[in-house]
C-alpha cells in the first residue's frame, strides 16, 4: 500500500499518522483489498446489525464505467453482490445494449449494507458509508459514473431534486471532474416498462459524454 501526502481528512478511513497539526497529514490510503476488508468489518452505522454480509461492489477495477445504485436488497444481501436478481438482469441487458458486458464495468452502491425492509437509506447512514465509496472512486478513477435511481442520484449529487429533472444533464462527482449521468433504476423500469425508452436515451447521453471526454 503506498504512502501519499493527503490533507482531505474526510477521506481518511484509518491508518492516520499525524506528524504535526499544522502540516498535512500523512496517511496510508487503503488499496482495494484493505478497503474491502474495512467494509466487511465495518460497524459504523446500525445497518451492520441486520446485514447478512456487506456488499462491497463488483466488476472490473480498470473499468471506464462506474455504475452506482442505492443499497443492497434482500438478494444482494444474501449473495454479497450488487444488482443481482431481475433488476440485475435488466441492468446487464441495458449495459449490453451499449456494448458493455457486466464484467466490463464496476458496480457499487451508496450503502454497503442492506437497510431493513428495503427502506430508503437515512442521511446519517449515507454519511457513514460515503468514505468507502469515495475511496472506490479514487481507486477506480472511472471515466464516467452512471447514477442509477433516485436515491443514488440525489445522494451523489447532494440534491433533493426529483430524478426526472436530474436526467439529461452532465454533472460531476464530488470534488472531481468525473462526469455523472442520471438514469432510472432497473427495478423501477421493471415496474414501469414504458420508461425504458428514457433510460435508453440516458445511456446514449452517457456514451456521448464519454466519447466527448476522450476527444
Ligand atoms: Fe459500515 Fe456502510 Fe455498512 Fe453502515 S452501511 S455498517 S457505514 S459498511
Amino acid at each position: 500500500m503506498g504512502i501519499q501526502r493527503w490533507v482531505r481528512r474526510d477521506l481518511v478511513i484509518d491508518d492516520e499518522i499525524v506528524e504535526d497539526k499544522d502540516k498535512p497529514v500523512e496517511i496510508a490510503l487503503p488499496d482495494w483489498e484493505t478497503l474491502q476488508a474495512q467494509v466487511a468489518a465495518c460497524t459504523a452505522c446500525d445497518l451492520h446489525k441486520t446485514r447478512t454480509q456487506t456488499v462491497f461492489g463488483v466488476g472490473n477495477r480498470d473499468a471506464e464505467w462506474l455504475i452506482i445504485g442505492e443499497a443492497p436488497g434482500a438478494e444482494e444481501d444474501r449473495k454479497g453482490e450488487p444488482f443481482v436478481g431481475r433488476a440485475g438482469q435488466l441492468l446487464n441487458a441495458m449495459l449490453l445494449a451499449i456494448g458493455l458486458k457486466r464484467e466490463h464495468v464496476y458496480i457499487a452502491n451508496i450503502l454497503k449494507c442492506r437497510p431493513p425492509n428495503n427502506r430508503d437509506p437515512r442521511p446519517e447512514e449515507v454519511a457513514c458509508c460515503e468514505p468507502f465509496l469515495k475511496r472506490q472512486v479514487a481507486l477506480l478513477r472511472p471515466k464516467i459514473i452512471l447514477a442509477v435511481g433516485r436515491i443514488a442520484a440525489q445522494n451523489l449529487l447532494k440534491t433533493d431534486t426529483r430524478i426526472g429533472a436530474l436526467r439529461g444533464k452532465r454533472y460531476t462527482y464530488a470534488d472531481t471532474d468525473i462526469p455523472v449521468v442520471v438514469t432510472y433504476h432497473p427495478a423501477y423500469l421493471l415496474r414501469s416498462p414504458k420508461e425504458k425508452r428514457k433510460a435508453w436515451q440516458d445511456l446514449l447521453f452517457a456514451c456521448q459524454i464519454l466519447d466527448d471526454e476522450k476527444q
